[in-house]
Protein backbone atom coordinates (compact mmCIF):
# COMPACT_ATOMS: atom_id res chain seq x y z
CA UNK A 1 0.00 0.00 0.00
CA UNK A 2 0.95 3.73 -0.69
CA UNK A 3 2.45 5.10 2.27
CA UNK A 4 2.49 9.69 2.65
CA UNK A 5 2.50 11.96 5.72
CA UNK A 6 -0.42 13.59 4.54
CA UNK A 7 -3.70 12.66 2.75
CA UNK A 8 -5.93 15.53 1.57
CA UNK A 9 -9.80 14.82 0.38
CA UNK A 10 -10.72 17.50 -1.41
CA UNK A 11 -8.61 19.34 -4.09
CA UNK A 12 -10.75 22.63 -3.52
CA UNK A 13 -9.11 25.86 -2.74
CA UNK A 14 -8.69 25.00 1.20
CA UNK A 15 -7.31 20.99 0.50
CA UNK A 16 -4.80 22.63 -2.73
CA UNK A 17 -3.07 25.43 -0.54
CA UNK A 18 -2.90 23.03 2.07
CA UNK A 19 -1.46 20.68 0.11
CA UNK A 20 0.66 23.34 -1.64
CA UNK A 21 1.98 24.06 2.37
CA UNK A 22 2.73 20.73 3.79
CA UNK A 23 4.56 20.02 0.83
CA UNK A 24 6.47 22.80 0.72
CA UNK A 25 7.57 22.31 4.35
CA UNK A 26 8.70 18.82 2.81
CA UNK A 27 5.83 16.12 3.31
CA UNK A 28 4.70 13.69 0.99
CA UNK A 29 1.41 14.69 0.26
CA UNK A 30 -1.24 12.98 -1.56
CA UNK A 31 -4.86 14.84 -2.89
CA UNK A 32 -7.85 13.10 -3.94
CA UNK A 33 -10.89 14.79 -5.46
CA UNK A 34 -14.26 12.85 -6.43
CA UNK A 35 -14.46 15.07 -9.54
CA UNK A 36 -12.04 16.02 -12.50
CA UNK A 37 -11.06 19.32 -13.27
CA UNK A 38 -11.87 21.73 -14.74
CA UNK A 39 -15.00 21.77 -12.46
CA UNK A 40 -17.44 24.15 -11.77
CA UNK A 41 -18.65 25.56 -8.63
CA UNK A 42 -21.63 27.28 -6.75
CA UNK A 43 -20.04 30.50 -5.60
CA UNK A 44 -20.22 34.58 -5.53
CA UNK A 45 -16.69 34.24 -7.10
CA UNK A 46 -15.80 37.19 -5.12
CA UNK A 47 -12.15 36.88 -3.00
CA UNK A 48 -11.16 38.71 -0.55
CA UNK A 49 -7.95 41.50 -0.67
CA UNK A 50 -6.26 39.42 1.75
CA UNK A 51 -6.52 36.61 -0.09
CA UNK A 52 -4.01 38.09 -2.62
CA UNK A 53 -0.84 37.39 -0.60
CA UNK A 54 -2.09 34.35 -0.07
CA UNK A 55 -2.10 33.37 -3.76
CA UNK A 56 0.99 35.45 -3.91
CA UNK A 57 2.56 32.77 -1.57
CA UNK A 58 0.61 29.50 -3.20
CA UNK A 59 2.54 30.90 -6.49
CA UNK A 60 -0.59 31.47 -8.63
CA UNK A 61 -1.30 35.23 -8.37
CA UNK A 62 0.87 35.83 -11.70
CA UNK A 63 -1.00 33.37 -13.27
CA UNK A 64 -4.30 34.81 -12.11
CA UNK A 65 -3.45 38.51 -12.74
CA UNK A 66 -2.16 37.01 -16.05
CA UNK A 67 -5.75 35.94 -17.06
CA UNK A 68 -6.94 39.94 -16.53
CA UNK A 69 -9.44 38.77 -13.71
CA UNK A 70 -11.70 41.83 -12.45
CA UNK A 71 -10.48 43.74 -9.85
CA UNK A 72 -13.16 45.18 -7.66
CA UNK A 73 -12.57 48.74 -5.37
CA UNK A 74 -15.28 47.99 -2.88
CA UNK A 75 -18.48 46.33 -2.08
CA UNK A 76 -21.81 47.57 -3.59
CA UNK A 77 -25.18 46.25 -1.44
CA UNK A 78 -28.55 46.81 -2.78
CA UNK A 79 -32.07 45.82 -2.24
CA UNK A 80 -35.67 46.19 -4.75
CA UNK A 81 -36.44 49.97 -4.47
CA UNK A 82 -33.76 51.79 -1.60
CA UNK A 83 -31.03 53.09 -2.85
CA UNK A 84 -27.84 51.17 -3.38
CA UNK A 85 -24.53 51.65 -0.73
CA UNK A 86 -21.12 51.31 -2.31
CA UNK A 87 -17.71 51.22 -0.11
CA UNK A 88 -14.73 50.92 -0.79
CA UNK A 89 -12.37 48.56 0.62
CA UNK A 90 -11.26 50.21 3.61
CA UNK A 91 -6.63 50.29 3.33
CA UNK A 92 -4.70 48.13 5.92
CA UNK A 93 -2.54 48.98 8.71
CA UNK A 94 0.98 48.59 6.94
CA UNK A 95 -0.34 47.78 3.45
CA UNK A 96 1.41 49.82 0.63
CA UNK A 97 -0.65 48.53 -2.22
CA UNK A 98 -4.06 49.84 -2.55
CA UNK A 99 -6.87 47.39 -1.74
CA UNK A 100 -8.52 46.11 -4.73
CA UNK A 101 -10.30 42.02 -4.62
CA UNK A 102 -10.00 40.08 -7.11
CA UNK A 103 -13.23 38.09 -9.01
CA UNK A 104 -12.27 35.27 -10.48
CA UNK A 105 -15.01 32.07 -11.75
CA UNK A 106 -13.98 29.18 -9.73
CA UNK A 107 -13.84 27.09 -12.63
CA UNK A 108 -10.29 28.45 -13.73
CA UNK A 109 -9.21 29.50 -9.50
CA UNK A 110 -9.74 25.52 -9.06
CA UNK A 111 -8.11 24.39 -11.72
CA UNK A 112 -4.85 26.96 -11.64
CA UNK A 113 -4.63 25.49 -7.99
CA UNK A 114 -4.97 21.93 -8.94
CA UNK A 115 -2.53 22.43 -11.84
CA UNK A 116 -0.06 23.87 -9.30
CA UNK A 117 -0.17 21.09 -7.10
CA UNK A 118 0.84 18.79 -10.28
CA UNK A 119 3.42 21.42 -11.27
CA UNK A 120 5.19 20.80 -7.85
CA UNK A 121 5.45 17.68 -8.15
CA UNK A 122 2.27 16.65 -5.63
CA UNK A 123 0.49 13.77 -6.11
CA UNK A 124 -3.64 14.29 -7.41
CA UNK A 125 -5.63 11.89 -8.23
CA UNK A 126 -8.95 12.87 -9.82
CA UNK A 127 -12.25 10.55 -9.71
CA UNK A 128 -11.41 9.42 -6.67
CA UNK A 129 -14.04 8.94 -4.20
CA UNK A 130 -13.21 8.64 -0.62
CA UNK A 131 -16.06 6.57 1.34
CA UNK A 132 -14.26 5.59 4.50
CA UNK A 133 -11.22 5.55 6.80
CA UNK A 134 -8.66 2.86 7.69
CA UNK A 135 -8.02 2.33 11.42
CA UNK A 136 -5.34 1.04 13.19
CA UNK A 137 -5.35 1.11 17.09
CA UNK A 138 -8.31 4.06 17.56
CA UNK A 139 -6.07 6.33 14.84
CA UNK A 140 -6.97 6.93 11.50
CA UNK A 141 -3.92 5.83 9.02
CA UNK A 142 -5.71 6.20 5.68
CA UNK A 143 -8.87 6.31 3.79
CA UNK A 144 -10.46 3.65 1.22
CA UNK A 145 -13.12 4.39 -1.50
CA UNK A 146 -13.60 3.98 -5.46
CA UNK A 147 -12.41 5.36 -8.55
CA UNK A 148 -14.06 6.29 -11.71
CA UNK A 149 -14.11 2.74 -12.69
CA UNK A 150 -15.60 1.38 -9.13
CA UNK A 151 -12.16 -0.01 -8.20
CA UNK A 152 -11.69 0.05 -4.85
CA UNK A 153 -8.59 1.87 -3.43
CA UNK A 154 -6.90 2.67 -0.15
CA UNK A 155 -3.93 4.66 0.76
C1 LIG B 1 -23.78 30.06 -3.00
C2 LIG B 1 -22.37 30.24 -2.45
C3 LIG B 1 -21.69 31.42 -2.72
C4 LIG B 1 -20.39 31.60 -2.22
N1 LIG B 1 -19.71 32.75 -2.52
C5 LIG B 1 -18.47 32.95 -2.05
C6 LIG B 1 -17.72 34.12 -2.42
O1 LIG B 1 -18.18 34.98 -3.17
N2 LIG B 1 -16.47 34.25 -1.91
C7 LIG B 1 -15.91 33.31 -1.08
O2 LIG B 1 -14.76 33.50 -0.64
N3 LIG B 1 -16.58 32.18 -0.73
C8 LIG B 1 -17.84 31.99 -1.20
N4 LIG B 1 -18.50 30.84 -0.88
C9 LIG B 1 -17.85 29.87 -0.01
C10 LIG B 1 -16.83 29.04 -0.81
O3 LIG B 1 -17.46 28.46 -1.94
C11 LIG B 1 -16.27 27.93 0.10
O4 LIG B 1 -15.81 28.53 1.29
C12 LIG B 1 -15.11 27.20 -0.57
O5 LIG B 1 -15.50 26.61 -1.77
C13 LIG B 1 -14.60 26.14 0.39
O6 LIG B 1 -13.47 25.55 -0.23
P1 LIG B 1 -13.12 24.05 0.07
O7 LIG B 1 -11.83 23.75 -0.65
O8 LIG B 1 -13.19 23.80 1.54
O9 LIG B 1 -14.33 23.19 -0.52
P2 LIG B 1 -14.85 23.01 -2.01
O10 LIG B 1 -14.45 24.14 -2.88
O11 LIG B 1 -16.30 22.69 -1.87
O12 LIG B 1 -14.08 21.71 -2.53
C14 LIG B 1 -14.32 20.45 -1.93
C15 LIG B 1 -13.80 19.39 -2.90
O13 LIG B 1 -13.86 18.13 -2.21
C16 LIG B 1 -14.28 17.15 -3.11
N5 LIG B 1 -14.88 16.08 -2.31
C17 LIG B 1 -15.93 16.19 -1.45
N6 LIG B 1 -16.17 15.00 -0.87
C18 LIG B 1 -15.27 14.11 -1.37
C19 LIG B 1 -15.03 12.72 -1.14
N7 LIG B 1 -15.78 12.00 -0.29
N8 LIG B 1 -14.01 12.13 -1.81
C20 LIG B 1 -13.23 12.85 -2.68
N9 LIG B 1 -13.44 14.17 -2.93
C21 LIG B 1 -14.44 14.79 -2.27
C22 LIG B 1 -15.28 17.86 -4.03
O14 LIG B 1 -15.39 17.21 -5.28
C23 LIG B 1 -14.65 19.25 -4.15
O15 LIG B 1 -13.84 19.38 -5.32
C24 LIG B 1 -19.79 30.61 -1.40
C25 LIG B 1 -20.50 29.41 -1.14
C26 LIG B 1 -21.76 29.23 -1.66
C27 LIG B 1 -22.48 27.93 -1.38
Amino acid sequence: MSQYDVIIIGAGPAGCASALFLHQKGLRVLVLDRTSFPRDKVCGEFISPAADDILEELGVLDTIQQSNPVRLQGVAISSYGKPELCIDHPPCPGRVKPMTSLSLSRLQLDHLLVQKLTEQGVEVRERHAVDDFLFEENRVTGVKGQDEANRPFTF
